[in-house]
């Protein structure tokens, strides 16, 4: 009978471990693919994220020959009812290992009934839950994580299924309708531009990445994470190509970037309830501000007016490019929670709406790690002083005057700190809107009180 591939995170056709079951469950009466525009997911997701799995929907359909199906609603509903209509033997996923994707999971399952719902692979390398400590038990710490995952080992590649017979017939809505980005620039979507995305990293950038990747002023990184999150390439494909580069540093770091992707993957696995919650609890005490003023003082973080080049140029690039470099995620998300003194999960939400490749896992724990209130944390009393930072790793002011145009005409010297300049900063551009050396005592302070109690 014929076989349903419900597509989720995994918007590609190589590499892909359930369309090779589903193939092979499906013999002569073809495959069905399907994707369904869930309400729960699609309204809360912001709009760069709604518009770039738009084109990655656009894309599957054209590697689908057009045959794609797309339905709008609750899978629960959607996914029983394409099955019948097709009189499917079988339905195929890639497991999703998320909370709500893993009740959701289990509801379709059940209404199913009969029709197996068979889940092969997920967006990770090794699935979330499968790298644990000996006595198995979770690890709570990055790095022994990612000894034992690279022990653990991961899958070949799935080789391309080739001419694929899909399914034709059943009813489809258009794809959803294009969502206004008001000037945001996304990546290239869909599995060619990942594959083109990643050859040239390849290229011209890996065998620099060690260094590379902490400058947010060169495109030292791959800018492969909006992919991954849609699942246009598999980090199977890109370990077993990084196989053939050798094991060099670069290499090396490359893949911890990938692990820590994973890592993230497992600790919510293990803790659903940390994507919400602190990972510390004691933490959530310390004390956050509120109030007109902390509401105007957010408002200059989110719109990358503070006065501090370093933490408005990522701001700017939030909203211009729904992306930030990593080295300058953690700046302006130390800067609002040490600095600005607002909880972790606020900037986690502002993120996520902004955020082409807003992840749950990863961008959560990255904002409890910088918050110090994660698993792995950095330890609370680490404060990024937005002005040092800035200079070591952008010290010609290369990113921040590539953002911040108020800032070009101001001497490298004084890019990170304009308010030094001879004449003061340049005419539109704020003075700093908080004394930073302060805000960090206050932080700090903070933390002591809640650390004696
Ligand atoms: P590269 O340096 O080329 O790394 C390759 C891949 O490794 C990335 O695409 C990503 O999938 C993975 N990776 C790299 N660094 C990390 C990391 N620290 N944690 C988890 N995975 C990593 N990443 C997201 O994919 N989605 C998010 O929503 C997200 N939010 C973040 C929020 C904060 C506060 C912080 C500090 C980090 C966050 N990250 C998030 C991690 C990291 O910043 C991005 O993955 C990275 O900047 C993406 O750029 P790239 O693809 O060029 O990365």
């Amino acid at each position: 009978p014929t076989s349903v591939l419900w597509f989720r995170r995994d918007l590609r056709l190589g590499d892909h471990p359930a369309l090779m079951t589903a193939v092979e469950a499906a013999g002569a009466d073809g495959v069905l693919p399907l994707f369904v525009v869930d309400p729960r997911l699609w309204g809360p997701s912001g709009v760069p994220r709604r518009e770039y799995l738009r084109r990655c929907l656009a894309a599957l359909r054209e590697a689908t020959g057009g045959a794609l199906v797309i339905r709008s609603g609750d899978p629960s509903d959607v996914v029983p009812a394409v099955a019948r209509e097709v009189a499917a033997g079988s339905v195929h996923v890639s497991a999703d290992t998320g909370p709500y994707g893993r009740r959701r999971d289990a509801a379709v399952e059940r209404a199913l009934g009969d029709v197996a719902f068979t889940r092969t692979g997920s967006p990770y390398a090794v699935g979330p839950g499968l790298v644990t400590k000996r006595n198995g038990t979770p690890f709570q710490v990055f790095t022994p994580f990612a000894r034992a995952w690279r022990e653990h080992g991961w899958p070949a590649p799935a080789p391309h299924p080739g001419d694929v017979a899909w399914c034709r017939g059943p009813r489809s809505e258009d794809l959803p309708p294009e969502q206004d980005l008001g000037g945001t620039r996304l990546p290239p979507a869909g599995e060619e531009a990942a594959r083109a995305t990643w050859d040239r990293f390849r290229e011209e950038r890996l065998h620099a990445y060690a260094d590379g990747r902490n400058t947010p002023g060169t495109d030292g990184t791959s800018r492969l994470s909006a992919h991954l999150k849609y699942g246009t390439v598999h980090p199977r494909t890109l370990l077993a190509d990084l196989a053939a580069e050798g094991d060099g540093e670069d290499v090396r770091r490359f893949t911890d970037e990938l692990a820590w992707r994973e890592f993230y993957a497992d600790v919510l696995w293990h803790r659903p309830e940390s994507a919400r919650e602190y990972l510390r609890p004691e933490l959530a005490a310390i004390g956050y501000d509120s109030g007109p003023h902390a509401e105007e003082l957010v408002a200059a973080w989110e719109t990358g007016r503070t006065g501090f080049p370093i933490v408005d140029a990522g701001m700017r690039q939030l909203l211009g490019e729904a992306y930030v470099h990593n080295r300058v995620r953690m700046i302006v998300a130390s800067f609002l929670v040490k600095d600005l003194h607002q909880e972790w999960t606020r900037g986690a939400r502002y993120f996520m709406q902004h955020l082409v490749d807003g992840d749950l896992a990863s961008n959560n724990h990255g904002w409890q790690w910088v918050a110090g209130t994660g698993t792995d944390a950095s330890p609370y009393y680490r404060v990024f002083n937005p002005v040092t930072q800035g200079k070591k790793f952008d010290p010609d002011g290369t990113y921040v005057k590539r953002w911040v145009p108020e800032l070009r005409d101001v001497d490298a010297k004084y890019v990170h700190e304009p308010w030094t300049a001879p004449g003061g900063p340049p005419p539109g551009y704020p003075d700093p809107v908080v004394d930073h050396a302060h805000e960090r005592r206050v932080a700090l302070d903070r933390f002591e009180r809640v650390r004696r109690a």
